[in-house]
């Protein structure tokens, strides 16, 4: 008997499993057989029996958990059809950061892709989002209500850049997330026009030389030394969100505070973070876009996870496209910070 879509893909405990080709996809927890979807710490963790991901997302794991953090692993090179158990599987690029994919599961003339996180808007450090016709998608909704609508980011580089010319004897300390924010953020920078040196947090160190290794260009990027703090009146330093609030912040020259993130959107949390200037840049879909590729992948049907799962499910209704949510706990956003078992954790670095 053909396999149909329900037969292709289900819910475990672990996360999203797909029983003919024996593997999940994202586990939370460790399994046999993990297909990755991308590098952020809670859809890639260490310690599966194997795992399946584009080149740079296994060295992304490489540089956060080392060289042993599965038993075997698998490259799956882009948009390359693999047989893997009674399925075939297909890795296409997602735009969320480098090395990021959906993954196309097909069987019996049924296809289900899973986004794992995505985004439309154009970014230098990684490959666009690749929209693949569908029978069954499954998308992500950290920002999945119309109130979120992400303003173009040249727009907010332009708004720092302008704040930084402004305040010459100021340094501007903006919070980033270790992995694709800082990356994107300097690469924007640089497209801007902005030639100086930009200063990073040592917590940023790994990832940014693992860009810079696989050919995305960032310009001169410089790890502060914490003696020179007092002395880079005028600079951009990129450091971890939670480093905006701690003691190493405050020994620049008069601080201005940034945070670069989708969640700036919402003001009351730029101001609960005591963020001076909030930067609107998010590697997720807002609200149109994931209207938007639900639409493009024709897909009958939907499942919508991570995040504000019930006005997607509720659209989709109006559509006459049928949809459940998802409630897959354990999985946040690239808000997520490394745990303190992550070796580039800022609670590693000196203060
Ligand atoms: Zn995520
Ligand atoms: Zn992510």
């Amino acid at each position: 008997m053909p396999l149909t879509c329900a037969d292709i893909l289900t819910q475990t405990p672990q996360g999203l499993y797909c029983p003919p080709g024996g593997f999940h996809i994202d586990p939370l927890r460790p399994v046999a057989r993990a297909l990755i979807t991308h590098g952020h710490a809670d859809h890639a963790r260490a310690g599966h029996g194997a795992v399946m991901a584009t080149a740079e997302t296994l060295g992304i794991m490489g540089v956060r958990y080392g060289a042993e953090f599965a038993g075997a692993t698998q490259t799956a090179p882009l948009r390359e059809p693999m047989r893997v158990g009674d399925v075939t599987v297909r890795f296409v690029p997602a735009g969320h950061v480098l090395g990021s994919a959906q993954i196309v599961i097909e069987s019996g003339g049924c296809r289900v892709v899973i986004s794992g996180d995505y985004k439309r808007a154009a970014d230098p450090t990684c490959e666009p989002f690749e929209p693949v016709p569908c029978d069954v998608f499954i998308t992500e909704a950290t920002f999945g209500l119309p109130v979120f609508r992400h303003p173009d980011v040249r727009a907010e580089v332009r708004k720092l850049l302008d704040s930084v010319a402004l305040f010459p004897e100021r340094a501007h300390v903006v919070g980033v997330y270790a992995l694709g924010k800082a990356q994107r953020l300097m690469a924007l920078i640089r497209e801007a026009g902005y030639a100086a040196p930009i200063y990073i947090h040592g917590a940023l160190e790994r990832l940014t030389d693992f860009y810079q290794a696989n050919g995305v260009t960032l310009g001169d990027v410089r790890r502060v030394a914490p003696s020179e703090r007092g002395a880079l009146a005028g600079a951009v330093v990129l450091c971890p969100p939670s480093a905006i609030q701690e003691v190493w912040s405050r020994r620049f020259p008069d601080p201005v505070t940034c945070f670069a993130s989708g969640w700036m959107r919402v003001r009351a949390r730029a101001r609960q973070k005591g963020v001076e200037l909030p930067l609107v840049i998010s590697d997720h879909a807002d609200w149109d876009a994931l209207c938007a590729t639900i639409r493009e992948t024709g897909a009958s049907e939907v499942w919508v996870t991570h995040g504000q799962e019930d006005a997607l499910v509720h659209w989709c209704g109006t559509q006459g496209i049928q949809a459940q949510p998802l409630h897959l706990l354990g999985y946040g956003d690239e808000e997520v910070e490394p745990g303190p078992d992550d070796p580039s954790s800022p609670t590693r670095e000196e203060a």
